[in-house]
């Protein structure tokens, strides 16, 4: 019994220290302006990363790059043990791995939200409709608005069309989930309910990158937070150490902007 105990939790560890997105020295410009300089990363399995930082810092242009939505110049970007280069094989791989989720939605307006959540995989992994269906109401139930299938995202309040984008992520099954400030757009009484379904999927084990000035949430799920200026990764810390003891002026000079 024991024994058996102990060889489980060595297998959780051995999964625990698998490293799911690793960036080495990651560059990049648009045109001549230097947007992401020396970007060094590594987010292991199930880790849960905050990324924070001012407007304009290169914060939605590095998570861009883990799913190939911009393209780095200098560098190595690998992603659930494919490297991202211009072989679209790869990038079809890499984005199968990583669902995303932006500030405004982005669910298409002309389809209901169960149509939403069947499209990738009905086009992409070519699942049978009714499977899909039966998939996105499942998902649909884990993020509170099973009654808003047959809706169009419209007709939904932005913390419900949020609440959809992320289900809509999770019919793809991604073994990591990117989030572009999803909170950001929403009105204060929304905010809430987006987050609680982060916090219940950091819960379960997601691999999450979050770029959210959140702090709250940092506190609760983050093993990480990192806080970028310039296009530079400028500290990396404990939420504690990080909030309680930022190391560099320009990360007390945010916090105290923020909080
Ligand atoms: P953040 O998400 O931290 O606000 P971004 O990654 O969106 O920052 O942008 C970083 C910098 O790169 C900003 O100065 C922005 O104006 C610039 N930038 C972003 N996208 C482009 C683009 N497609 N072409 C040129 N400059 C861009
Ligand atoms: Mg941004």
């Amino acid at each position: 019994m024991t024994d058996n105990t102990q060889r489980d939790n060595s297998v959780n560890n051995s999964l625990g220290h698998a490293a799911m997105i690793t960036m080495t020295e990651v560059n990049k410009w648009y045109g001549d302006f230097h947007v992401l300089k020396d970007i060094n990363l590594t987010v292991k399995k199930g880790e849960k990363i905050v990324i924070c930082g001012p407007s304009g810092s290169g914060k939605s242009t590095l998570i861009r790059c883990i799913n190939r939505l911009e393209e780095h110049q200098q560098g190595q970007i690998i992603v659930a043990g494919n490297e991202l280069t211009s072989d679209l094989k790869n990038i079809e791989l890499v984005r199968r791995e990583v669902g995303m989720c932006f500030q405004h939605f982005n669910l298409f307006p002309h389809l209901t939200v169960l149509e939403n959540c069947t499209l990738a995989p009905i086009w992409v992994k070519k699942m049978p409709q009714k499977e899909a269906e039966q998939i996105a109401m499942q998902y649909l139930e884990r993020v509170k608005i099973p009654e808003q299938a047959n809706k169009y995202p419209g007709q939904l309040s932005g913390g419900q069309q949020q609440r959809v984008a992320i289900a809509r992520s999770l019919c793809m099954t991604p073994q990591v989930m990117l989030f572009d400030e999803p909170t950001s757009a929403l009105d204060p009484e929304m905010v809430r309910e987006v987050l609680d379904v982060m916090v219940e999927l950091a819960n379960e084990g997601m691999t999450m990158i979050c770029v959210t000035h959140e702090m709250g949430f940092a506190r609760q799920v983050a093993d990480r937070v990192i806080f970028m200026d310039m296009g530079e990764i400028i500290e990396e810390n404990t939420p504690q150490a990080f909030f309680d003891n930022p190391q560099s002026d320009r990360t007390q000079l945010f916090l105290n902007q923020i909080l």
